[in-house]
């Protein structure tokens, strides 16, 4: 059994972490950049140890600094939250090494999930099924434009190393693609030290819908639920919810089904996250399998009542997974709202000093915290500042009580996108469930 664990990240989600540690009676170590000494996860951890220098080069990236801290304070496993070295193979190999148990699946698998075109060749093989595309890296513009006539357009170029929206381009047309070409991996070399790029159809008028998954070590592996995440801005969430609108009992069930399958097919364990695009006529298409803890798991711990990083710790001890998939509930409508210190409009990073924060409380409403009153919000990290959680018995209740917690909440010293949170709960289109990728485009006013 774990005694002390090590969280490798910050912000919001080192404090969920904690807080699920400490339910289970386990210590904690934090490990900090120089811009974080003051954040609220710092304080709340037992030891904390500062990294290095605010980029995250010199600190959360820093594997040699976090595997020195991890020993020298005798963790027996260290969560990795979500971004940063989550989803790092070289990182997880470290730990093997060390005799740290990592809480997350092995380093093959997340090297396997890490590339999007060897990911589409297992789901393929598995049987799951993918958008149409091809499953080998693009060599050069006149290839792309040859598999761009047999695809037909419009067409998604993808990054294979691609993530948090970033190293995808949509072309419309041959001229589009051309540029799109040069431009998309040129920016995936520097974001992700990799040019591999292959091309799959762009669906039209879609919705990402993804399904929550759980394996332990023995290969049992059952699915809880969705969660719709249509509203996007540049291809990152901003909005989700589970259970999906559109989805039929019947394709809801399937897409479960579909992604044990895809889990069982590479040997998963812990828990993933195995995305899908659905079209309008529900189609769904494999998109990437994510292999951590999501940012948005808060709605699915919401209608099922579990505590995923409970599950995540129980897994990597060793234990079986007793629950049944029968036993699995669904119980009610959940929405997440994460919080940016952003321009509304621009989608630009509002630095600064939070002068006042006032949350509302209430039944039904969960917040997970990444800054308090007095928090300095730098331009180092993700702006994501907090996530508003919102649970009801439908989902006309959950949204009335979304828009309720927003006017209720007060931040100042910084922008944020609240007022672009309460535009779309506040719109007919979003109340009706016309939640597609493009939503914000379509009917929110942004330039
Ligand atoms: P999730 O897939 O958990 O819903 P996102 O889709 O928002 O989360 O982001 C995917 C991952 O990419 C997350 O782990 C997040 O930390 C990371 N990420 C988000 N934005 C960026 C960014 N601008 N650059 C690099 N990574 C990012
Ligand atoms: P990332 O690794 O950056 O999260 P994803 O492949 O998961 O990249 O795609 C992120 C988002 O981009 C999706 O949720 C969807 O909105 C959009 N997208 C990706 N691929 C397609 C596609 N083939 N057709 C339409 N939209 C797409
Ligand atoms: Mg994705």
């Amino acid at each position: 059994m774990f005694q002390k664990i090590l969280i490798a990240n910050r912000g919001e989600i080192a404090s969920r972490i904690m807080r699920t540690c400490k339910k289970l009676s386990i210590k904690t170590v934090a490990v900090y950049s120089e811009a974080d000494s003051d954040s609220p996860f710092v304080k709340e951890a037992d030891e904390a140890y500062l990294l290095g220098g605010s980029r995250v080069s010199e600190s959360y990236l820093n594997i040699d600094k976090i595997i020195e801290i991890a020993k020298k304070t005798n963790v027996s496993a260290i969560h990795p939250g979500y971004g940063l070295l989550s989803e790092n193979a070289e990182f997880v190999q470290r730990c093997e090494a060390e005799e740290l148990v990592f809480i997350g699946p092995t380093a093959d698998v997340i090297q396997k999930m890490g590339s999007k075109i060897e990911a589409r060749k297992q789901m393929k093989k598995a049987g799951v099924p993918i958008v149409p595309g091809i499953e080998h890296p693009l060599t050069d513009v006149k290839e792309a434009l040859l598999v761009a006539e047999e695809i037909g357009y419009p067409v998604m170029l993808k990054a294979s190393a691609g993530g948090g929206g970033i190293g995808m381009q949509l072309a419309y047309d041959q001229a589009e693609l051309e540029k799109a070409f040069v431009g998309n991996q040129k920016r995936a070399l520097s974001f992700f030290g990799e040019g591999s790029m292959y091309m799959e159809k762009y669906i039209h008028n879609p919705r990402h819908i993804e399904v929550q998954i759980l394996a332990d070590k023995s290969g049992e592996t059952i699915y809880l639920w969705e969660r719709e995440c249509s509203i996007q801005r540049r291809h990152q969430k901003v909005i989700e919810e589970a259970p999906s609108v559109f989805l039929t009992e019947e394709t809801r069930k399937e897409m479960g089904e579909a992604a044990v399958k895809a889990a069982r097919a590479i040997g998963y364990e812990n828990a993933g996250t195995i995305e899908f695009i659905v079209d309008e006529q529900q189609n769904y298409y494999f998109l990437e399998m994510n292999t951590r803890l999501q940012v948005e798991h808060p709605v699915t711990e919401e209608i099922t009542k579990l505590d995923l990083v409970e599950a995540q710790i129980d897994i990597a001890q060793g234990e079986p997974i007793i629950l049944k998939q029968e036993d699995i509930l669904n119980k009610g409508h959940a929405i997440e709202a994460r919080i940016y210190a952003e321009d509304p409009k621009t989608f630009y990073p509002s630095p600064g000093t939070i002068t006042t924060l006032k949350q509302p409380e209430g039944e039904g409403i969960r917040h997970e915290m990444a800054v308090k009153e007095g928090s300095v919000v730098t331009p180092f990290y993700d702006p994501m500042i907090a996530k508003l959680i919102v649970h009801a018995d439908t989902r006309e209740q959950a949204i009335e009580k979304m828009v309720h917690a927003l006017n209720d909440y007060k931040i100042e010293g910084i922008k944020t996108n609240i007022p672009l949170l309460m535009e779309v709960f506040g719109h007919q289109a979003f109340q009706k469930g016309d939640t597609t990728t493009d939503f914000l485009n379509r009917y929110i006013t942004v330039s």
